[in-house]
């Protein structure tokens, strides 16, 4: 994957050369959904759209082309037998350090005061369940701060993620896997949901776009994303669960 990751490095001086950039903020308090940014031409009269599925950055996707064919791999191998090898991992770990470095440079607009929930839609707010198995709102903050230790004891956890060739894997390592997946997907989503504004402001939207359409991508070609945390419920719908039917409308994921 470091084909693609250098690539990315490479087209972060392509973004579209149309894209109007927000005025720079003078106050770190974001709306909670990002409106329709003063100075971006509103094309159409779409009051309530987040910025993300707003043209141009819904299409700041760099990579030009079908991120699928990124991850396309032999069929002969099972979803088992390949997430196991290394360059795998590497994916997760790629995954992992680069959302852990964006959601870095958000921290100081995260905060306990601007996301004292969990947000992820209008009216999504993930919950976290604590060790009673009871589900409790978290700060964003603290939430994502969890997820992240979390993943990281993870893919430090010699038992979890092998590192020795010849060492078998848990039976539990596709369940594992997937619940690393769900949880970075949360992250994106509130990042996505919450502080898209910020994302424009640091002119890391091309990127950040890269970022999640080659984790959606990777991730519906080895079923580690689940359509319904994809898409939330019909009363809370995931924000980003649009942006991935754009893409997927606009030819971006393949499939
Ligand atoms: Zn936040």
């Amino acid at each position: 994957m470091s084909t693609f990751f250098n690539s990315i490095g490479r087209s972060m001086t392509r973004a579209p050369r149309n894209a109007k950039r927000s005025p720079t903020p003078t106050s770190a308090t974001f709306p909670p959904e990002a409106q329709q940014i003063k100075g971006t031409p509103p094309q159409q009269p779409q009051a309530q759209k987040p910025l993300y599925l707003c043209s141009p950055f819904v299409e700041a996707a760099l990579v030009k082309g079908n991120f699928k064919t990124i991850v396309m791999l032999p069929k002969y191998v099972d979803i088992m037998e390949w997430v196991a090898v290394n360059r795998c991992v590497r994916c997760l770990f790629d995954f992992y350090t680069n959302l852990n470095e964006f959601y870095g440079v958000l921290t100081e607009f995260c905060t306990q005061q601007n996301c004292p929930t969990m947000s992820a839609g209008t009216t999504l707010n993930y919950t976290w369940i604590n060790q009673d198995r009871k589900h409790v709102h978290l700060p964003a903050p603290t939430y994502i701060d969890y997820v992240m230790t979390w993943v990281q004891n993870m893919l430090d956890d010699d038992n979890v993620f092998p590192t020795k060739s010849g060492q078998d894997f848990p039976p539990s390592f596709p369940s594992t896997v997937k619940h690393i997946y769900r949880q970075l997907l949360r992250v994106f989503a509130h990042i996505y949901h919450a502080h898209y504004a910020q994302i424009l402001h640091l002119r890391s939207e091309p990127h950040f776009n890269s970022l999640f359409a080659h984790f959606l991508a990777f991730g519906s070609e080895f079923e580690l994303l689940e359509m319904k945390d994809l898409r939330g419920s019909s009363s809370a719908p995931v924000g980003v669960g649009s942006l991935w039917e754009r893409w997927k409308g606009m030819g971006i994921l393949g499939g």
